[in-house]
């Protein structure tokens, strides 16, 4: 059935999982509403942007989407247009006088709020606006007031047809915020206090995902490794166990202290999902924060064959002077050490990192500790960013951003050739061995040369991604600045031209991207199934092989 327009929504996506996860979960809640969604903008009577600030180059994006939507809105003003997720928390109102076309303001904190705004934007010529402001750090008890937020998780409707890898691949979040305040970032101000949800909760909704069919589900949180739920302080409101603030954590390296038999702790989460989910086939989670990740996180993954092996533990930086700038809380040292402790207990795990080069006050020689780091650690990738100074964080306001821009762009451009060198070898080392390759869909290339074929659904909300940390609909790192486009076409392998074949893309346990040919008859049912593949070339982003059932 036609949704009238005025019930037909665009909603397009940046930033990291944790917005395509919010995203999905907005999705769902306006389905059950009687909302439809298009990929195209034109003909939609909503328009949503799902924002992200960590860099203001995806908040450029949006802002000249907003520009460019100005002289529509004057034509048809019964257009909804609302921008959703950090950016609205972190510019509040500013965006209104920036942009006054715009309907609709909602925080990440607020989006359980969403149909009301919706209703009142349309009903009211007033801007309708949720944000969280300060309110989500004023409490001191682990968990005192309803969290209306975590409603939306527990509402979630999982629809297969509309998810990533033929719906067998979910996120499912376990914190929320970040009491961490790096001196650079703002997710600290735009998606507010560490919550952590209830383990049971979360048990449950992996088990309903698995029951549909998925087959990888990846947790997500901005310091996994910091998940704690204390029982004894739960809280239920109308039935609803209440998500909990994280407490300051100084884990140490063996376990978390106060682990025990009533507090869940992230090793205690992963072994329960683990055993009590036995049908999910891969279970991963991101990120993970260098400090505090116990050595009972690595015994559950050595001791659950199901969990991936795969970390990914941002450093950000090869020197200590600039680490302590950052307010990161831990050493070169401490890192190293980490590190170690990955590869003795888990032996071939792969492990990813991110890096920002310009940081303020960054010399040469911090720069080549950062290059020394990278060259010791062997990270299987590496995201590297400019640093971008972001209004609000504390370095904006304290540290000066005295590195030439193109000083960081030289800088970001040979950590990318370290790397480089390093993932080409770490993929070579592969060739000849057989790996499981969980399909993810037609790779980037199959899907340029025939759009209509491309494996994803029609993605029903029309978005994009720029993923920071995540990763692009076919399986290509989609990072858009230097590292972007040229690393994703060095990592293509063109596949020959064969009508009854068709290039498929997915990962293995390790998160490298494999490419593969498949006959076209069979493509679709691969999609969503693990498969052994046997390598036979390796680039620097990426693995091809061939199917080796
Ligand atoms: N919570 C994760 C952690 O601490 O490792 C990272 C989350 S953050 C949203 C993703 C990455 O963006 C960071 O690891 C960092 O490298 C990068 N980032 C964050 N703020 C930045 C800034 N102001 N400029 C450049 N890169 C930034
Ligand atoms: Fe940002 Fe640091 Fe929190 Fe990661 S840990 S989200 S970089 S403040």
């Amino acid at each position: 059935m036609l949704a009238p327009r005025g019930k037909l929504v665009y909603l397009e996506t940046f930033g990291c999982q944790m917005n395509e996860l919010d995203s999905e979960l907005v999705t769902s809640q306006l389905s059950a509403l009687g909302y439809r969604f298009t990929p195209d903008a034109d003909e939609a009577g909503v328009i949503l942007y799902n924002t992200c600030s960590v860099r203001e180059q995806a908040e450029q994006k949006v802002w000249s989407r907003l520009g460019l939507l100005k002289s529509r809105k004057s034509r048809q003003p019964d257009l909804l247009l609302g921008v959703l997720g950090c950016m609205a928390e972190r510019d509040g109102r500013d965006l209104l006088r920036k942009f006054p076309h715009v309907d609709l303001l909602c925080g990440p904190g607020e989006l359980d709020k969403l149909p009301l705004l919706l209703r009142n934007a349309s009903t009211t010529a007033e801007p309708a606006v949720a944000l969280q402001g300060n309110t989500s750090r004023r409490s001191a008890t682990l968990a005192a007031a309803e969290d209306s937020l975590e409603r939306l998780d527990l509402s979630r409707s999982f629809s297969p047809g509309d998810q990533r890898a033929g719906g067998r691949s979910a996120y499912v979040r376990i914190t929320r915020g970040c009491n961490k305040f790096c001196t650079y970032c703002v997710v600290p101000f735009t998606r507010g206090a560490e919550m952590h949800r209830p383990p049971d909760t979360i048990v449950e909704e992996c088990r309903m995902l698995v029951e549909q069919g998925v087959v990888e589900i990846t947790l997500l949180g901005q310091t996994v490794n910091h998940y704690r739920f204390e029982h004894d302080a739960a809280v239920t409101v109308d039935g609803v166990t209440q998500p909990q603030k994280g407490r300051s954590f100084t884990g140490g390296h063996d376990r978390d202290p106060l682990g025990g038999g009533r507090v869940t702790t992230f090793a205690d989460l992963l072994r329960r999902l683990h055993d009590e989910v036995p049908d999910l086939r891969r279970l991963r989670f991101v990120t993970s924060y260098p400090r505090d990740f116990g050595d009972d996180v690595l015994e559950a993954i050595r001791e659950c064959p199901r969990i991936c092996r795969y970390i990914h533990v941002p450093v950000q930086s090869g020197s200590n002077r600039i680490l302590e700038a950052m307010n990161r809380g831990y050493t070169v040292e401490e890192y190293r050490d980490f590190i170690e402790r990955i590869r003795a207990c888990l032996p071939g795990a792969m492990i990813a990192s991110d890096v920002i080069v310009g940081f303020p006050g960054e010399t040469e020689e911090d720069f080549e500790a950062t290059v020394e780091l990278m060259r010791w650690a062997r990270f299987k990738n590496c995201f590297v960013f400019k640093y971008s100074p972001r209004p609000g964080t504390p370095a904006y306001d304290r540290l000066p951003d005295d590195v030439p821009d193109e000083v960081k762009r030289r800088r970001n451009n040979a950590l990318l050739a370290v790397q480089g060198a390093i993932s080409q070898e770490i993929h070579a080392a592969h060739i000849d061995r057989t790996v499981e390759v969980f399909v993810e869909g037609m790779s980037t290339v199959q899907a340029r040369r025939e759009p209509a074929l491309a494996s994803e659904p029609p993605h029903p909300r029309g978005a994009i991604g720029l993923t920071l940390n995540g990763r692009s609909l076919h399986g290509v790192e989609a990072e858009e600045d230097d590292c972007g486009s040229a690393c994703a076409t060095a990592a293509e392998f063109v596949p020959e031209s064969d009508a009854n074949l068709v290039q498929l893309s997915g990962r293995t346990e390790g998160d490298l991207i494999t490419v593969f040919q498949a006959p076209r008859a069979r493509a679709q049912a691969l999609i969503g199934s693990i498969v052994p593949v046997r390598i036979e070339e390796a680039r620097t982003l990426t693995l091809k092989g061939v199917l080796a059932e």
